[in-house]
């Protein structure tokens, strides 16, 4: 284990079965029809290629840049959002896919993002994990990975200031090792 880890909470074998289920659920639901699979970067990029192995559909990718977090670990409430479709989304079926919803603004933020201005018609959301305490916007995942306590977890590609994405697994940071 990494040393700055106090604790691993979901370890890469457990990640690995539940994202294959998962991946089940959306090729379930998708019944042969085609859907983009969008990726939120950075942090979902980890789970994203996981996820988008075990769904058995055609699926496109996308990817868009949300962020409301900058050095810290608490969020700043502004989401700043870049979307880089390469085709016409419209009438699109869209599964966003993030690592963790928290208070639930970044993703709100990217779902209205689609409706409303990009014209997507069926939008669904992936999150690894779910934060169910700290929501503040009215958005629950279509697809979730694990719930989660409040405490702030990295790895898996996860990061606190960018560092500890390339973990396997996913853990909580010692408190001596922010800032740091
Ligand atoms: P929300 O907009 O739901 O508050 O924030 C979602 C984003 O906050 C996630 O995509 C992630 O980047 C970041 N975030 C929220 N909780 C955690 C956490 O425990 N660890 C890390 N590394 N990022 C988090
Ligand atoms: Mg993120």
């Amino acid at each position: 284990m990494h040393r700055d880890i106090a604790e691993v909470l979901f370890s890469e074998e457990a990640i690995r079965q539940r994202v294959r289920e998962l991946g089940r659920a959306i090729s379930h639901d998708l019944a042969g029809r085609e859907a983009v699979v969008m990726a939120l970067l950075k942090g979902s990029v980890l789970f994203f290629s996981d996820l988008v192995r075990s769904i058995d559909a055609p699926v496109k990718v996308e990817f868009a840049w949300a962020s409301s977090y900058g050095k810290g670990t608490e969020s700043s409430g502004e989401v700043l959002l870049k979307v880089f479709p390469e085709e016409d989304l419209r009438g699109r079926m869209v599964v966003v896919v993030d690592d963790i919803l928290d208070t639930g603004r970044t993703l709100s933020a990217v779902v209205d993002r689609l409706r409303n201005e990009l014209g997507v018609t069926d939008v669904r959301t992936c999150v690894l994990l779910d934060k169910k305490a700290r929501r503040t916007a009215r958005i629950e995942a279509d697809y979730s990975g694990f719930p989660v306590d409040d405490v702030f977890v990295v790895g898996y590609g996860l990061d606190y200031a960018d560092r500890y994405r390339n973990l396997p697994y996913i853990g909580v940071l010692k408190p001596g090792c922010y800032g740091a």
